[in-house]
């Protein structure tokens, strides 16, 4: 059976990873969350005093080769999770104080450079889902399917909204629609390989759709092509 390789890239909070852990899960592929590194090295950032009034670009620029990023399977959540320098940092990588700050590293054109080099030496083989703003136009742009996921500001929010407090972090619905907003300006304007939609992927607005409907959808076209493929 061929593989193919699926790209999902799309707006803040709307459930690309949910979606692409179900694809990899049901499919027997390997998830890797694009994002989940770019916070890592705002993590970074922050615990070593790059980030005050400003952030320090040239100093963290500085630091990038020593600066050691890949995942792991941890086996209490089966899931494979961000290390850092050796570290599992995938709990210090979700807090809002983080998500602060993400989108300033995530614009560094060295920091992209470096991350979109490991993130192509890990799609290199077929049988993977990433997911991120970049996937489909930069990263991975022979993706056979690519989707672009969109949500209202306002839905998206309320659904981080939840998360947050449901991991017990005390943020305000407002603070978190802020950020979101804040986010989807900064991603789509930035220079360096902003978010946008490639132009064939597939746009996926979920404001009104549940999981079950959505993945089964995409799960459709992913076995279309797997079909045509075989
Ligand atoms: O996907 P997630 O929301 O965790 O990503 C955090 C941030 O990392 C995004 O808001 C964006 O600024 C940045 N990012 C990026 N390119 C990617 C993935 C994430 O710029 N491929």
């Amino acid at each position: 059976m061929k593989k193919i390789s699926i790209a999902i890239d799309g707006h803040s909070s709307t459930g690309k990873s949910t979606l692409a852990r179900q694809l990899a899960k049901s499919l027997g592929y390997v998830y890797i969350d694009s994002g989940a590194m770019y916070r890592a090295v705002a993590l970074y950032a922050m615990e070593n005093g790059l980030i005050g009034e400003t952030l320090d670009e040239a100093g963290l620029v500085g630091h990038l080769q020593a600066l050691e990023l890949g995942f792991k399977l941890n086996p209490e959540t089966g899931r494979s999770e961000i290390q850092l320098n050796g570290e599992n940092v995938e709990k210090q990588i979700r807090t809002i104080e983080v998500s602060r700050y993400v989108s300033e590293v995530a614009a560094i054109p060295e920091v992209r450079e470096k991350l979109v080099r490991l993130q192509q030496a890990m799609g290199a083989e077929k049988g993977v889902v990433m997911d991120g703003r970049d996937i489909g136009t930069v990263v991975l742009p022979g993706a056979e399917l690519k989707l672009f996921m969109t949500a209202a500001p306002e839905t998206r929010a309320a659904r981080r909204y939840k998360e947050l407090l449901d991991r017990g972090e005390s943020v305000t619905f407002e603070e978190v629609l802020r950020n979101v907003r804040h986010r989807d300006h900064l991603d789509s304007t930035r220079a360096t390989s902003p978010l946008t939609r490639a132009d064939d992927a597939i746009r996926l607005d979920n404001s009104d759709m549940g999981l079950k409907e959505q993945y089964e959808r995409v799960r459709s076209l992913a076995d279309r092509i797997l079909n045509a493929k075989k």
